[in-house]
């Protein structure tokens, strides 16, 4: 989603600028662009679509300071006039998040004779610097959030002022001392490779950046100091690829993924509080969007046969605005793999506020989410860089596992090693990888069918399929097939069906027979040999996978159709790391 890198040094900001807006590209955008400050002027450079269209209009941008933007429009096409930086006289600003009051305050600037070049909800806020500033950008940025409502992460320039100051309120904002100078980034990857440490902005924090000095303020606008730490992560943009895609760079550290997160829950240092809280507990309700939602899903299985209490899950987006009751000994699991997710922490506080107490597991140890939580359980995939989210899942998924199996941890954790290693085997170059992402390709819906756990792994297949290839798709239970689905059933549709128990195998095998009887197409993938056996040569394919215990089955099956997924939109010619409409984490509710 939207991203924001902001610079004052001793080399030319436009490059600087421009290589980090390439850096946060992977976030998905649909418009980029940048101010400089240099003879005390400013010079804004926008365009709409990619950040490289921005370089042949960098040599008219001049200073050793300066910020830059990447637009995930919500207010107003997305179009150059939209795009960001917005300036109004010696101002220019960018800004992440959404003013919901900013037709209120348009309106008022209308009237004191202000003229509007945007649609955008954000302009208002450079209106607003500019008629509040007397002489100290922190104190006139801080003015004008006051007046705002809704979530930003704002940076802002003043032709005057040899710097730049930012502000922050629900979108994340890091600064980061390097030895090229001082940066404020929405993301820590934006900073690879420019500062060696870093500090997170607090809530409501002021800071203002010059080439020497950093100067934190919080919500009073007191000075206070905030705790640097080395940055961390493997540069994105193309440098760090390493491999055609990101998706399949991270789909291909699944196995990595898993280990790397039961060894660090192995050393988790509160487990025994963990476990003690969730056998007394009256209620688990685990929440999340999107593919953490779809982990919650086989988490809340997992999960209430070991406890035995009620578990649900619940997404987050519609937990916020109607919450599941909750008590002081229910206990919350909100699960979001950058912990900015905005509807997951809105969902999450809501319940903390209720009395619940707040569990959370994130792919980012310095995210809003951890800041919020009673507890952390980190998930341990690593920087995850494409849109989709794989193996972030998968680390996800890891997690459940290892929380809900408190008294054989260690030979939980030994079956999942066993389980990475099959994992491993998949390749997205395998036969059956191509032969049913083609299947995919070619048709016009695709139903992801599946009972228990793989009806779970069903509707992850199904969303990932959709992200990256923009397929009709659909992930539903083998039972509810002949309630309505079937009407769609025909030779131009596909029907993936997972298969992985033995209890209910001869109940999905059913649900094929009741599609090939109506001349839809089949895929089956299985872990069951004889289910491969007895369909193999009945369907369009059937892709055997490696023979794993059926509770531990989705790390493979999950695996497998992310591969699927990945393959299809290569045969549609599309770029999997960019989905369009879409972006990573989601900082607007
Ligand atoms: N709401 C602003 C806009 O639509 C900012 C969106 C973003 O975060 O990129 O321009």
């Amino acid at each position: 989603m939207c991203g924001i890198i902001a610079y004052a040094g001793s080399e030319r900001a436009a490059g600087i600028l421009y290589e980090g807006l390439k850096k946060l590209e992977y976030r998905g955008y649909d418009s980029a662009g940048l101010s400089t400050l240099g003879g005390g002027r400013i010079t804004t450079v926008k365009r709409v679509g990619r950040v490289e269209n921005l370089a042949p209009l960098l040599k008219d941008a001049e200073g050793c300071c300066g910020i830059g933007h990447t637009r995930w429009a919500t207010h107003g096409e997305a179009g150059s006039a939209n795009a960001h930086p917005h300036e109004y006289g010696p101002f220019s600003i960018v800004h992440n998040g959404m003013i919901e009051n900013y037709a209120e305050l348009r309106a008022e600037l209308v009237a004191l004779g202000d003229a509007f070049f945007s649609q955008t909800d954000s302009e208002v806020i450079v209106h607003l610097l500019g008629r509040e500033y007397s002489g100290d950008l922190a104190a006139a940025l801080h003015a004008v959030t006051g007046r705002l409502k809704g979530c930003w992460a704002i940076a802002a320039l003043y032709a005057s002022f040899n710097g730049f100051a930012v502000a922050r309120r629900g979108s994340p904002v890091l600064l980061g001392r390097g030895r090229r100078g001082n940066f404020a980034a929405s993301d820590m990857s934006a900073l690879v490779g420019f500062a060696e440490s870093c500090c997170v902005l607090e809530e409501d924090d002021i800071a203002l950046v010059t080439a020497e000095e950093i100067a934190v303020f919080d919500g009073a606008m007191r000075p206070v100091e905030r705790p640097f730490r080395p940055v961390e992560g493997e540069a994105g943009g193309e440098d760090g690829k390493g491999c055609a895609h990101y998706m399949l760079k991270e789909i291909g550290q699944n196995a990595r993924t898993m280990r790397a997160t039961c060894a660090a829950l192995a050393s988790f240092s509160r487990s025994e509080e963990l476990t003690a809280r969730l056998r007394s507990a009256d209620k688990i309700v685990l929440t999340g969007c999107g593919t953490a939602y779809n982990a919650c899903l086989i988490g809340a299985r997992l999960l209430e046969w070991e406890y035995g209490c009620p578990v649900r899950a619940c997404i987050a987006g519609e937990a916020r605005c109607d919450p599941p009751r909750v008590t002081r000994r229910t206990v919350c699991i909100a699960v979001s793999q950058s912990g900015e997710t905005a509807d997951t922490l809105r969902a999450a506080l809501t319940l903390r506020e209720g009395g619940a107490y707040l569990v959370s597991v994130t792919n980012v140890g310095y995210s809003a989410i951890t800041r919020v939580s009673d507890m952390v359980l980190p998930v341990c995939a690593g920087p995850e860089v494409c849109v989709a989210a794989t193996k972030s899942y998968i680390g996800q998924l890891a997690v459940f596992h290892l929380i809900s199996s408190p008294r054989t941890a260690a030979s939980r954790r030994a079956l999942l090693s066993s389980v990475a290693d099959r994992v491993e085997e998949l390749t997205a170059e395998g036969e059956y990888a191509r032969t049913i992402a083609r299947l995919c390709a070619d048709s016009r819906a695709v139903f992801f069918i599946g009972r228990g756990a793989d009806y779970d792994v069903a509707v992850e297949a199904s969303l990932k399929l959709r992200e990256v290839s923009y397929i009709f798709s659909a992930g539903m239970p083998a039972s509810e097939l002949k309630h309505g689905t079937l009407a769609l059933v025909d030779p131009t549709v596909l029907s993936v069906v997972i298969i992985s128990d033995g209890g209910t195998a001869e109940k999905c095998v059913n649900a094929v027979e009741q599609i090939l009887s109506r001349r839809g197409k089949v895929a089956v993938v299985t872990t069951l040999p004889r289910i491969a056996e007895s369909l193999g040569g009945r369907v369009d394919a059937c892709w055997l996978l490696p023979c794993v215990p059926a509770h531990a089955s989705a790390f493979v099956t999950a695996t497998a159709l992310q591969l699927v997924a990945y393959r299809a939109a290569l045969l549609l010619g599309l770029d999997p790391d960019k989905p369009r409409n879409l972006a990573k984490s989601v900082t607007v509710e």
